[in-house]
């Protein structure tokens, strides 16, 4: 599993290079796009397509061949394989037929940005791309508003504005955020601000919605994500002696005017106490 860089050619590591020339074979997402890699760095390899779509039927023929004792070095078209990229089931089945798989690390555009993020890196969660429908998208953000941890997404230029204003809605227009652009590359961009600064920033400037982006939001503070007054407390019991968590909940949220996100957390804990 051999990471490419994801814009910079001075991020392919030599020891990349080194494998990609001694193997058999290098299958890669597209074999045209990663031709012009190759070619930058004098590597002559039989090359094979192996993407999402032939992926699982390939992979039988794939295992057989690493069986015979031949090499197969993966490659995607930009970083790190299998982060929001194939290379799953190869993985897998090389695994289970007992094929040692060695990772060759280099590039990956949400550990890059979150190392010049300057928001909490201890503890992440990487997200890949949220859903391209915004009803789904929406749903995936609701039920991420009360993580404590930086979340980590992917997305393309076509959504970059769709996402950040239903991420502004659902996180909260005051919420810290970052936003990496073309990372490695000659217009890269790392910004920070608040979810709506951010959000009509990219609104105002048709350039900031080219190119290739990570957008990492800040999770909810611990402190701010248990403020359950003792009064939302005692209501919520109450309620929650008659009813089911999500209606209990959601009847707390209107007479306490707190977050039903919160409320219904802080319900399934007091009954995991219970328990
Ligand atoms: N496997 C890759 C990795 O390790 O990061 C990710 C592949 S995924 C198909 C492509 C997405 O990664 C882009 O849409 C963008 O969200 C993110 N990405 C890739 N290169 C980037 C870059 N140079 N700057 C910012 N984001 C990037």
């Amino acid at each position: 599993m051999v990471a490419t860089p994801i814009g910079n050619l001075e991020d392919m590591t030599p020891r990349a290079i080194r494998l990609l020339s001694e193997v058999d074979l290098i299958a890669a997402e597209d074999t045209r796009h990663s031709g012009k890699l190759l070619m930058h760095f004098g590597i002559e390899a039989k090359t094979e397509a192996l993407h999402e779509h032939n992926e699982r039927s390939q992979v039988p023929r794939l295992v057989e061949f690493l069986r015979s004792g031949k090499s197969i070095a993966f490659i995607t078209d930009a970083g790190t394989p299998l982060v929001s990229d194939p290379g799953f089931h190869l993985v897998r089945a090389a695994r289970q037929a007992g094929i040692a798989v060695v990772p060759v690390p280099g590039a990956c555009a949400a550990i890059a940005a979150l190392s010049a993020a300057g928001l909490p890196s201890d503890r992440f969660v990487f997200e890949g791309f949220p859903p391209a429908k915004s009803i789904a998208r929406r749903a995936v953000f609701e039920k991420l508003g009360e993580e404590s941890r930086t979340l980590i997404f992917y997305e393309s230029p076509h959504r970059i504005l769709e996402s950040l204003g239903d991420m502004t809605e659902i996180f909260g227009p005051e919420r810290e955020a970052v936003l990496a652009r073309e990372l490695t590359k000659q217009f890269e961009t790392v910004r920070g601000g608040t979810l709506a600064e951010l959000s009509a920033w990219v609104g105002r400037d048709a350039h900031q919605q080219l190119g290739e982006f990570v957008i990492l939001i800040h999770g909810v503070p611990r402190a701010e994500r248990e403020a359950v007054d003792d009064d939302a407390e005692r209501i919520l019991k109450i309620l929650l002696e008659e009813l089911p968590v999500s209606q209990a909940a959601a009847l707390a949220a209107r007479i306490t005017g707190l977050k039903k996100n919160k409320l219904y957390e802080y319900a399934l804990s007091l009954k995991g106490r219970d328990e």
